[in-house]
């Protein structure tokens, strides 16, 4: 068919919520529960398909970026999407994924397809404190994608996936 497309994709978030676990879960369809699953500087690629259009993520994860704030737009600058994720047990995550909102908004290209990621949800019956709702809200106050998903289990990871890369296709 067509030629794939190649898209830079960029995980943010606060630490621990899982930015690497679900790269990991949608790439290699695998979840370490003890964690260590920082992918480095390097970056993983999974192709998908979307209404015939072949569509190649380069996804960055941002191990460390965390702490080094300053580092940040080298990694989004130039990337036509990104991932926020906040973990739905922590609402300082989810602090941290509307500052990052704003500062995507601010300071990245205005074609930026961008979905907020409440992740976690395996654990929300138990231990959640940001509401579906919440999340919901305020992704849509800016136009952004929204899902709860869970790394652990899979769930919605790669529908996450499938969304953003029909947006792009679409944009
Ligand atoms: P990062 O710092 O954002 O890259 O977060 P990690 O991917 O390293 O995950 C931090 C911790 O949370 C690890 O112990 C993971 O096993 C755990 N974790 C990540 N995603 C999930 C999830 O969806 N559910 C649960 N229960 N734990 C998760
Ligand atoms: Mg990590």
């Amino acid at each position: 068919g067509s030629k794939s497309k190649q898209i830079k994709l960029v995980l943010l978030g606060e630490s621990g919520v899982g930015k690497s676990s679900i790269a990991l879960r949608y790439v290699r369809g695998e979840f370490n529960e003890n964690g260590e699953a920082t992918i480095g500087a390097a970056f993983l690629t999974k192709t998908v398909n979307v209404r015939g259009q072949s569509v190649k993520f380069d996804i960055w994860d941002t191990a460390g970026q965390e702490r080094y704030h300053s580092l940040a737009p080298m990694y989004y600058r130039g990337a036509p999407a990104a991932i926020i994720v906040y973990d739905v047990t922590s609402t300082s995550s989810f602090t941290r994924a509307q500052a990052w909102i704003k500062e995507l908004l601010q300071q990245a290209n205005s074609q930026m397809v961008i979905c907020l990621a409440g992740n976690k949800a395996d654990m929300a019956s138990e231990k959640r404190a940001v509401s579906r709702e919440e999340g919901k809200d305020h992704a849509d106050e800016h136009g952004l994608l929204f899902t709860e998903t869970s790394a652990k289990t899979g769930l919605n990871v790669e529908d996450m996936f499938i969304n953003l890369a029909a947006k792009i296709v679409a944009t």
